[in-house]
């Protein structure tokens, strides 16, 4: 989850103080950056995919499931035997924000032959295998996108009592601070977002009305202030970073072969992003109950919304510069490519000053923009001994900025004097229970850039309907039900796309006549008269392409996955995990989730990803290449 600095945190009037220092150097890191590589060209297409895991432990006589806080000391073996021990091992292994998380990803960055699409899930079953390796009896990897009873009384192991004081991290009534990674930097993220804001963050999801669910249904928190004022009624209230910041994700970062091509993937993936995260649902339940949403999005949105009241239109603007629309976890707000201009509709605000600064630098408009809206936001951690930097060498207060705007997609440069090249970085995706369904999805995604980039595909719309549609995506059963915006004829860049993007042509139209509402079905599997469907245009791409019979074989499951979540043939994992627990024999339908609905949800979950059991309405009739078996879990226990 970002950079990684060691040592002193500084408190947040400290870092404060020095705002204006990081965000000035920062800009200049940028612009040596910028000078020093925009010319690159012919980087070749690499990618590379990322996903996160939670440590869980089983305890079958009490039908109790707990993540585990050894996240820690499994990172630490897994780079000690790995990366360390030699440069070319093929998984990397990284922090994430709880103590019960890890991430990992391949070792070195996938390249552009068809045939490395047959190993990304051979390196998935590989990372599962090797972190599986280190965990106790009874433990167990898993690759869930939210734990259902994070926050709820004795989730750890071990377990520990939220202590709501000030002088901790999150002072939340329900999320340990044990349960934080040790490093500094995320219980210092915490904090400083917390007194940032002046007041702990809010998160307010609905509720799932079931039969028996208490209507109206009102928590009282009468021991805190704080969470009686904050909490709505008819929802799920949680108050701390870690409800959102400790769920997982799959994300997928690419190698453009230049920062034109980079610009064009950002804003065309943009638009994908609501379709793929609808598809990925993953999320159903949190702090014990069955919500009404079905993706994490707005609940991290929330917990790491750092804005002050002023800032949030709460207050007239007196301490702070901007009201401010978004959390610095939401969707992008600009396109970056010459081709998305007229589709910016979104109010931008920027630093004006910053702005000024990068046109004078030879900077143009768009990007200029961009950055400039990054920049609004303060840095909100920050260690005494990394406040002077070489700004020619080194871009950690670039990236103190970047890294803390968690968008849909994040643009990046590449690090100073590095052969990398410019990246983008497609963030919405929940991660699925399984390699093969993570495999799919980032298959799925990594061909369609080579189709967008090969065709010169063109999916732009107003940017306020991307939005509309992040909205729609993460309801309850979006996928099914869920209309989105999406463009009619995505042809019709022609050749112009990346450089000219045909100006001419297109300000003719009327851009409301360039899009309509369409179901997920309609877009991805297409439908007669209306749209070609995004699979099809991938099928007859890859119909022109040398592919072994093999790679050929594994791409057609995963888009047979991806075509039958879209059209309903086969469940979304949200969809899944609701039927689950809607089905167990605890069940009241009071949309509670207890402990032992929590362990059979969490057991099932591990032995579908060992392949311990069939799941044909979440996977369908999946051929599968390898079997093994790494689960430390006994689930006929
Ligand atoms: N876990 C976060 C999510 O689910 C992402 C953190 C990161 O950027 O690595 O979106
Ligand atoms: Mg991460």
């Amino acid at each position: 989850m970002g950079l990684l600095s060691q040592g002193s945190p500084l408190s947040w009037e400290e870092t404060k103080r020095h705002a204006d220092h990081v965000r000035r150097h920062g800009i200049l890191q940028f612009l040596h950056i910028y000078h020093a590589v925009k010319d690159r060209q012919k980087d070749v297409l690499k990618w590379g995919d990322e996903v996160e895991y939670m440590l869980v432990s089983f305890d079958h006589e009490n039908k109790k499931v707990q993540l585990v806080l050894s996240g820690e000391e499994v990172l630490e073996t897994l780079q000690e035997k790995g990366e360390r021990t030699n440069p070319n091992h093929p998984t990397l292994w990284r922090p994430e924000y709880g103590s019960y998380m890890i991430e990992g990803t391949p070792g070195q960055p996938y390249g552009g032959t068809m045939s490395e699409f047959n190993t990304v899930e051979d390196n998935m079953r590989q990372r599962r295998k090797e972190a599986t390796s280190l965990l106790k009896e009874n433990q167990a990897l898993c690759t869930i996108t939210s734990f259902p009873r994070l926050g709820c009384p004795g989730f750890t192991l071990p377990e520990f009592k939220p202590n709501p004081v000030e002088g901790g991290a999150s002072k939340s009534l329900f999320f340990p601070d044990e349960a934080i990674n040790k490093h500094p930097r995320f219980s210092t993220l915490t904090r400083n977002i917390r007194h940032r804001r002046g007041e702990k963050v809010v998160i307010n999801v609905p509720i799932f009305k079931d039969k028996n669910t208490p209507s109206p249904f009102i928590e009282t928190f009468p021991e805190d202030e704080e969470a009686a004022k904050a909490s709505k009624p008819d929802h799920i209230y949680m108050d701390a970073m870690g409800f959102g910041m400790g769920n997982c994700c799959l994300q997928v970062t690419f190698q453009a072969c230049s920062i034109s091509e980079a610009r064009y993937l950002y804003d065309q993936l943009a638009t994908i992003c609501p379709i793929v995260m609808a598809l990925s649902a993953a999320s159903p339940f949190y702090r014990g109950y069955v919500s009404d949403i079905d993706c994490r999005w707005g609940v991290i949105s929330a917990s790491v919304d750092d804005r002050t009241r002023e800032e949030r239109g709460l207050e007239p603007l007196k301490n702070n510069n901007y009201r401010i629309s978004k959390s610095r976890y939401d969707s992008i707000d600009s396109y970056l490519s010459e081709c998305g201009e007229k589709y910016n509709d979104i109010e931008l605000t920027i630093d004006k000053e910053i702005y000024k600064q990068l046109l004078q630098e030879g900077i143009d408009h768009l990007l200029a923009q961009h950055v400039a809206h990054l920049f609004i936001r303060d840095p909100l951690t920050l260690f005494e001994e990394k406040i002077h930097l070489d700004d020619a060498n080194e871009s950690d207060h670039f990236e103190n900025i970047q890294s803390t705007n968690w968008q849909t997609m994040r643009f990046k440069p590449p690090p100073p004097n590095s052969d990398i090249g410019w990246r983008v970085e497609f963030r919405p995706m929940e991660v699925q229970l399984t390699d093969f369904e993570n495999s799919a999805y980032v298959v799925f995604v990594v061909l369609l850039t080579r189709v967008i980039l090969s065709y010169k595909l063109d999916f732009l719309i107003p940017l306020s309907k991307v939005d509309e549609n992040m909205k729609v995506a993460q309801k309850r059963d979006a996928v099914l039900q869920g209309m989105f915006y999406f463009r009619k004829d995505i042809c019709k860049g022609g050749s112009a796309v990346v450089d000219g993007c045909g100006q001419a042509r297109h300000s003719s139209e009327l851009a409301a006549e360039e899009y309509t509402l369409m179901s997920i079905d309609t877009i991805i599997n297409g439908k007669e008269g209306v749209f070609p469907g995004l699979i099809p245009v991938l099928n007859s791409y890859l119909e022109s392409m040398e592919v072994d019979v093999d790679t050929r074989c594994s791409i057609l499951n995963y888009l047979k996955l991806i075509k039958k979540r879209a059209s309903g043939e086969l469940m979304t994992v949200a969809r899944w995990m609701r039927e689950f627990i809607s089905n167990h024999p605890d069940y009241k339908q009071d949309s509670v989730i207890t402990d032992e609905m929590n362990y059979s949800l969490i057991l099932k979950c591990n032995q579908i990803a060992h392949e311990l059991c069939e799941c044909p309405e979440l996977l369908g009739p999946v051929f599968r290449k390898v079997k093994y078996s790494g689960s430390k879990t006994d689930p006929s226990n």
